[in-house]
């Protein structure tokens, strides 16, 4: 009779050097960034945002958007071109939020979970950055303390 070994090994450890995060942790950076750049005027009109769900109410989105980095195939920028969304002030004024700020460390690992997860999903990077786009900007207008209406 073999005796089976009761240690139970640790089948993952130092080989995971990439830590995989979740859906919900990859939004909730996303969202912790975006918010970072309120309060945000226009430059056009002067129109102060308070907020970033002040802003997704006070503007309309144009198009999805874009990370130029991924787009140019670089997905470890060292001087990242940066991802934007945009859209447009009242006044007709193109304004646009992006990652410029974020840690670069920070920006390739959400690039890095991109890529993976748009290949596992089989989406374009494009699609799987809207879809994330999307329900940051659903999280953000969906917690409303305040209003009730
Ligand atoms: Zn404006």
């Amino acid at each position: 009779m073999l005796e089976i070994e009761n240690e139970t090994q640790p089948t993952s450890g130092l080989c995971e050097t990439v830590p995989t995060m979740t859906e919900a942790e990859v939004i909730s950076q996303i969202r912790a960034h975006l918010e970072k750049q309120f309060p945000k005027a226009c430059p056009s009109c002067g129109h102060h945002f308070a907020s970033l769900r002040d802003y997704l109410l006070n503007t309309s989105h144009l198009g999805p958007a874009m990370s130029y980095d991924a787009d140019l195939g670089n997905w470890q920028p060292a001087k990242p071109v940066g991802t934007a969304t945009y859209a447009n002030c009242r006044c007709g004024n193109t304004l646009a939020l992006t990652s410029a700020g974020m840690p670069l460390e920070q920006l390739w690992s959400l690039m890095a979970w991109g890529r993976e997860e748009a290949a596992r999903r089989r989406q374009s990077p494009q699609e799987l950055l809207g879809s994330l786009c999307r329900k940051v900007g659903q999280q953000v207008l969906a917690r409303d303390p305040g209003k009730p209406a």
